[in-house]
């Protein structure tokens, strides 16, 4: 399963953002809670059958506009508790009631490819609640896995699964390198003086 998507950032160059989970992804296909209705990248019920086609595979279906406004309704309880995740505060419990039904509903169950019978049965509702389940899980994990970029400037929200929970950066080559710059311009400064 594809994990990541392209950013674009303001001046107009791509860069790829892991969020780590996807859930998060999900998340960040709208503006995340900052209020900027240009970030949305599900405009129309086909964005939303393109983005989920793209993580399931083909759907048997196709997202309708109530499809796309239940979508944006789980999107926004995710964001809202990656949020209050990130920021070590206890989420909306509506917003959790919310993330619980679409969890509880059938998901999409992982099916090995070389049967007689065909497997595929990833409907719009069924990637939603697969999507929904992944957030239980995420945001299940021991605190302090959902952090946010340590570019005072930049603030995204990542899931960090690794081993050594050390990651700091929304990518390496987006913040990380930018801090390395700094701190290496502050020692040179430093050793001048
Ligand atoms: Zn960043």
């Amino acid at each position: 399963m594809l994990s990541g998507q392209w950013f674009v950032d303001s001046i107009g160059a791509r860069w790829y953002f892991e969020s780590g989970a996807l859930c998060l992804d999900f998340a960040y296909t709208g503006d995340f809670g900052c209020g900027n209705p240009a970030w949305e990248r599900l405009r129309s019920p086909t964005d939303l059958s393109a983005w989920l086609a793209e993580r399931h595979g083909p759907l048997l279906d196709t997202a309708d506009s109530h499809d796309l406004s239940q979508a944006r309704e789980l999107r926004s309880a995710i964001t809202a508790i990656a949020r209050a995740r990130a920021d070590d505060v206890a989420p909306d419990p509506s917003r959790v009631d919310i993330l619980n039904s679409w969890a509880a509903r059938p998901d999409i169950a992982p099916a090995l490819a070389g049967g007689n019978v065909a497997t595929t049965q990833a409907s719009v509702v069924r990637a939603l609640a697969t999507i929904a389940r992944d957030a239980v899980d995420v945001f299940s994990q021991a605190p302090g896995r959902i952090r946010r970029c340590a570019a005072h400037d930049c603030g995204l929200v990542f899931f960090d699964g690794s081993r050594p929970n050390s990651r700091r950066w929304c990518s390496m080559q987006h913040c990380g390198n930018r801090a390395k710059v700094r701190t290496h311009r502050n020692r040179t400064k430093e050793t001048r003086q």
